[in-house]
């Protein structure tokens, strides 16, 4: 089977075409190399950071979600959360899940700020569930660094205890 690639005006076999719901044969009805062209030009435009910037607008939960997800994987750990999940789950989180603070999830603002969301991993564990993370806030998630969360609460009573003395 072969097909006309609009772009080029080359008739090429079907398999030199990105797949495509929808149209003639299923593929696109540009050429993969078409393709190539056109998204490379698409990337040094800038106008794929501008989509992400209104993406990030429009969606931040979203865009917050698949990014965590991306970068604890890139951490080297095995995350095992449906992005579509967590994003449910940080729709919901207004507070932080350990001092109650409240969460700043506006998109864009710049560097990480201390109420800015972050997963933590409740137990410390190199597999991340939705059963063993909360969203924090990034003050909270500094503080805690590598204990786990009963590690934590250890922590914090023994320094109630000290400073009172
Ligand atoms: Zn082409
Ligand atoms: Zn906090």
């Amino acid at each position: 089977m072969e097909k006309l690639c609009t772009k080029c005006g080359r008739t090429l076999p079907v398999k030199c075409f990105n797949k495509s719901k929808g149209h003639l044969y299923g593929v696109s009805s540009q050429c993969k190399d078409c393709w190539k062209v056109y998204t490379k030009r698409y990337y040094a435009s800038g106008k794929a950071r501008v989509v992400f910037r209104k993406r990030r607008v429009a969606h931040p939960h979203w865009v917050w979600s698949t990014q965590t997800v991306t970068s604890h994987r890139k951490y080297g750990l095995e995350v095992l959360i449906d992005p579509r999940e967590l994003e449910k789950r940080a729709r919901e989180a207004r507070f932080c899940a350990i001092c109650g603070g409240e969460l700043d999830w506006t998109p864009l603002r710049g560097k990480t700020h201390n109420d800015t969301p972050s997963l933590d991993r409740i137990d410390n564990t190199s597999t991340l569930t939705l059963e063993n993370t909360q969203i924090v806030c990034h003050l909270c998630n500094r503080t805690k660094n590598n204990r786990t969360m009963k590690e934590s609460i250890k922590y914090c009573e023994r320094v109630i205890e000290y400073r009172s003395k």
